[in-house]
């Protein structure tokens, strides 16, 4: 699935936090969206997911504007900064709960959500409660519900920001391989320029409401 925004603006009252967005995702493709905090990324996201609707500008997936179709029509994943898992679930019962509206093709709710679990190495947690894992673990069962559905698009706000380096670096490299895995179209949000260089086959540089530049990393990085 490719992404296009074409001059997409989005205002909050006195606040503009888009100014005219126009970018391009490949299908298939890593893409990020980097700049310092208030620059638009998460509502840059938020209009792909549906989650806001752009005053001005369309999003297109596959040449298809999408305006009017509601977040859980648009089939994409999304995982944000802060592990939104419901703590009163299993692991399992998290991994499935998108499925209960959007059964697999072919194949049972289980053996969809052990496939999602061995795809993020959590194999032998599916009985556990989110409170018995470790930071990194709860990330990688966001990811996992995330995909479950296999959604056509990706969406990743700040997926590394709450762990320790440690942490952070290993998750980067599992996220990336479970991407290659897939090739699921993703859009990575980040404020962290060498996070954006390590994971991104191309990237956008946003500031203050629109994109400054964007291209590979090595072009976008070594540019005056
Ligand atoms: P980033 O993700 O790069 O930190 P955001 O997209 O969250 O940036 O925000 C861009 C700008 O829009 C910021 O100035 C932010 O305060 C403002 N903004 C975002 N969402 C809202 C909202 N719901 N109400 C008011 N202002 C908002
Ligand atoms: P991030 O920095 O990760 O982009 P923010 O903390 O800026 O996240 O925003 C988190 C949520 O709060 C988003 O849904 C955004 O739309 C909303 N938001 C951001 N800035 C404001 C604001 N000034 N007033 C109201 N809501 C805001």
């Amino acid at each position: 699935m490719s992404l296009e925004l074409d001059g997409v603006e989005r205002a909050y009252g006195d606040a503009t936090a888009l100014r005219g967005i126009d970018l391009t995702v490949r299908d298939g493709e890593f893409f990020t969206l980097v700049g310092p905090s208030g620059c638009g990324k998460t509502t840059t996201l938020r209009c792909i997911a549906g989650l806001e609707a752009p005053d001005a500008g369309a999003v297109r997936f596959d040449g298809t504007d999408v305006s009017g179709v509601p977040p859980e029509k648009r089939n994409v994943g999304v995982v944000f900064q802060e592990y939104a898992l419901f703590p009163t679930m299993t692991v399992r019962e998290n991994v499935a709960y998108g499925l209960q509206f959007d059964p697999p093709e072919g194949g049972s709710v289980d053996t969809r959500v052990d496939e999602m679990l061995a795809l993020v190495d959590l194999g032998e947690m599916g009985e556990r409660n989110p409170d018995a894992l470790s930071g990194g673990q709860r990330q990688r069962v966001a990811l996992a519900r995330a995909l479950a559905p296999a959604p056509d698009v990706l969406l990743l706000d700040e997926p590394l920001s709450a762990l320790d380096a440690r942490l952070r670096d290993e998750l980067r490299l599992e996220l990336k391989r479970v991407q290659r895995e897939l090739g699921v179209t993703t859009v990575y949000v980040t404020h962290d320029q060498a996070e954006a260089l390590a994971v991104s086959d191309r990237l956008a540089v946003l500031h203050d409401g629109r994109v400054e530049q964007d291209g590979e990393p090595e072009s976008v990085y070594e540019s005056p």
